[in-house]
């Protein structure tokens, strides 16, 4: 038994087989299942992860059959042909001692293509296209679909199958009323509508045989209006049970819910008070989820007894050997997720590869590697900012000589603003995992130092990275000089009094973060309790889908009055994260936050802040003017090494301040030093 995270590392007995610890990679399509080769590069990815330690992993969702694809070419397991492809994955994690389950995903009404089918003819909102009505034998042959397709994973080598039954899936439009409208044995009373997964349970269990592990994921909490309720879930979990189910894993959310399940914003597990409540319902193991990110939270889970297993996702993306350092005790190594979406989530719906914003190796292992280098070379890299720290310990890692400047007490760049901003606390993990690595690869780091061309002239190094970031942009409107001005630098920083009418102009993502700044009250934060009430989360779990109604939200009053503004006639927000944005926007409508476009920005004064409007005048009276107004390179040094004719490279912020956020930064750091 391991002293440290004894609960964490102990190991599950599920009968003919044992599970080696309490973690479970949780389900993520990558993008690579589509691609030429892909399987080739999944394999590896899924590799790497088993040899990190974790005790299965789950795949991404593969379609039964051509009709439940999510979109038009997406993946699926239903013929031979396409069994040999699983074979390479499953082979690379069993010769690193892993196990696999492969993930069967029906969309029903969220597949994104003309041939959608559903229980009933009911269009989802995030979906144009409308579903058909499944025909009886249609449900019969689907279930069908789903049990061959556990058979093709077994033929394949999976050590299991995860039904997926949650995330409004198909699975969930049949439970719920909602979305399930049938007068026939598939709708109507509840034991109608759960026959469908559990006739799929049902079926697999007696195709696969006994030693064979399956997975239901049950929805524990749908958060939308009509879902199902908590007591019909515990029907369901128990009846799921029954049918030959090895497992119970959780999901939170239907992916049109109106709340916020793994953002960074969301406290971490949040959710799990929902498997406590079904902990002592069923015997089968039951494995809880969502915003799960250390392995300290992780103990306390497992020790509290709210659940027999975790599962998480995204941290394997941050960090492939989450678990080996774990057990080594040490955590304060773990590339912590940090739950921004940016290179994950908001990938997969720009139908670009998935990656991961802290490590960028992710889904690349074929591609980005970091290989030892023969020679090691003097580097010095001069910014800490998240471009320089990504470089340095890249640099360090595969043996170079690295010297890093920076001109602040502290590491972090623009970072240390971004970690103050109430929900973006985790940011603090990404620093903290630099700071590790700056002490482990022998990093000589020179804070509170500005580099000068003359440090550089007489510095002996081999190679120069400028990776000297942005500074706010300065703009040019009369009275911008005014003492109701202020930088976001300032106020995130604390450096300034902000009065409690306020006017911020420009309305990226910086300028969101600092009206949520100023909507917080520095002593205030945010607790799982307080997460719940303000996005209507009903903590009792009486109510249809786990969210309140109108009536039984509390009136909220916020702390200051802020106008969100931006010259463009373009919606505010439009460039925010593709699966975050509408978390900050639903955020500042509820702080009544008036988000104005398409103004021209006339002079700054006493009275405040006077624009144009379809050429009408106006005049926001605010105490304070806060400048958001995007970002500037900062090219001094550039400037003066250029004079002395001294090669350098140029990374992050110094290279381009315009569409620069941190995973760029990252991943141009990461992948110049591998050039070197
Ligand atoms: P910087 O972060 O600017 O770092 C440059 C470093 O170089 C600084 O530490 C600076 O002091 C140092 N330096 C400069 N000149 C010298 C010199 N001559 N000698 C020594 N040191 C020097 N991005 C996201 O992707 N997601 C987010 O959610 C997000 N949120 C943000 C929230 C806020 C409030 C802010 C301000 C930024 C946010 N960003 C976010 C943007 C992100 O932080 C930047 O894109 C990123 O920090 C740029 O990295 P960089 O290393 O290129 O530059
Ligand atoms: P940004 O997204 O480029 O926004 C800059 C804002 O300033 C725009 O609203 C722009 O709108 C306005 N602006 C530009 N020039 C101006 C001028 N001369 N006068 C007045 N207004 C002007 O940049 P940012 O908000 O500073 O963010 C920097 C980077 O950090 C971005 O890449 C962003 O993605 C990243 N970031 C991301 C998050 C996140 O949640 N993912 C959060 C924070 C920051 P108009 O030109 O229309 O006025
Ligand atoms: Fe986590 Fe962000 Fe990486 Fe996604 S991109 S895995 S949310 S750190």
């Amino acid at each position: 038994m391991y002293k440290h995270y004894p609960h964490m590392l102990a190991p599950l007995n599920l009968g003919y087989t044992t599970l080696k610890n309490r973690i479970l990679m949780g389900s993520m399509h990558t993008g690579l299942e589509e691609q030429r080769n892909g399987f080739v590069k999944l394999a590896e990815y899924y590799k790497a992860r088993a040899r990190g330690g974790v005790a299965l992993i789950v795949t991404g969702g593969f379609s039964p059959n051509h009709l439940g694809k999510i979109f038009p070419f997406a993946a699926k397991l239903q013929t031979k042909s396409e069994i040999k492809n699983h074979k390479l994955i499953t082979n690379a994690v069993h010769a690193e001692g892993g196990k696999i389950a492969l993930q069967i995903l029906h969309a029903g009404r969220y597949s994104y293509h003309p041939f959608a089918v559903a229980p009933s003819r009911i269009k989802a909102p995030i979906n144009r296209f409308t579903p058909f009505y499944m025909p009886g034998f249609l449900v019969d042959s689907t279930i069908n679909d789903y049990s061959n397709c556990a058979l093709s994973a077994q033929e394949a080598g999976y050590d299991g199958i995860e039904i997926m039954g949650s995330e409004g899936y198909l699975i969930n439009q049949f439970l719920v009323n909602a979305t399930n409208k049938r007068t026939d044995q598939w709708g109507g009373n509840f034991e109608n509508r759960m026959r469908f997964p559990l006739e799929i349970i049902r079926r697999t269990r007696e195709k696969v045989g006994n030693d064979f592990i399956i997975i239901y994921r049950l929805s524990l909490l749908d958060l939308v209006p009509n879902g199902s309720t908590f007591n019909e879930t515990l029907q369901l979990a128990k009846a799921v049970e029954q049918a030959g189910a090895t497992m119970i894993n959780t999901g939170i959310g239907w992916h049109e819910a109106k709340i916020p399940t793994i953002a960074t914003m969301v406290p971490r597990a949040t959710f799990t008070f929902t498997t406590a409540k079904l902990k002592n319902e069923i015997k089968i193991p039951l494995i809880t989820t969502n915003r799960i990110n250390t392995p300290e939270v992780i103990e306390e889970i497992l020790q509290r007894g709210d659940a027999d297993m975790v599962s998480m996702a995204r941290p394997f993306l941050a960090d492939e050997n989450f678990v080996i350092k774990a057990i080594n005790n040490k955590s304060n190594e773990i590339n912590t997720c940090i739950g921004c979406n940016q290179a994950c989530l908001d990938h997969i719906f720009s139908k670009k590869l998935v990656s991961c914003l802290v490590n960028p190796f992710a889904c690349h292992e074929t591609t980005i590697v970091a290989k030892p280098v023969n020679k090691s070379k003097n580097i010095v890299v001069i910014g800490a900012g998240p471009a320089g720290l990504s470089a340095a310990v890249t640099a360090a890692k595969i043996g170079h000589n690295v010297t890093l400047y920076e001109k602040d007490p502290q590491i972090g760049g623009q970072f240390k603003l971004a970690k103050l901003i109430p929900g973006k606390e985790e940011f603090n993990e990404t620093l903290r995992y630099f700071n590790v690595n700056i002490i482990n690869y022998g990093i000589k780091l020179i804070l509170n130092h500005e580099v000068t061309v003359n440090d550089i002239m007489h510095g002996n190094y081999d190679e120069v990275i400028l990776a000297t970031g942005v500074s706010p942009r300065v703009i040019d409107i009369p009275g911008i000089g005014h003492s109701k001005v202020v930088s976001y630098t300032d106020v995130i920083a604390s450096k300034v009094n902000v009065g409690s009418n306020v006017a911020i102009i420009g309305a990226g993502g910086i300028g969101f973060d600092v009206a949520e700044f100023l909507l917080h009250d520095p002593q205030h934060k945010t607790t799982t309790q307080s997460f719940m009430q303000e996005w209507g989360i009903d903590a009792s779990l009486r109510n249809k889908g786990g969210v309140l109604t109108a009536e039984q939200m509390s009136e909220h009053n916020p702390l200051r009055k802020i106008y969100l503004c931006q010259r463009k006639a373009t919606k505010i927000g439009k460039n925010l994260g593709k699966t975050t944005g509408w978390i900050h926007r639903a955020s500042l409508i509820r702080n009544k936050v008036v988000m104005l476009n398409n103004l021209n920005y006339i002079k700054i004064d006493d009275d405040g802040l006077h624009y144009k409007m379809n050429n009408e005048l106006k005049i926001l009276n605010v105490d304070n003017v806060v400048i958001c107004a995007g970002q500037e390179s900062n090219i001094k040094l550039v400037k003066e090494l250029k004079q002395n004719n001294l090669k350098f490279h140029i990374i992050g912020g110094a290279y381009k301040a315009l569409e620069l956020d941190a995973k760029y930064a990252i991943e141009q750091g990461t992948k110049l030093v591998l050039t070197l």
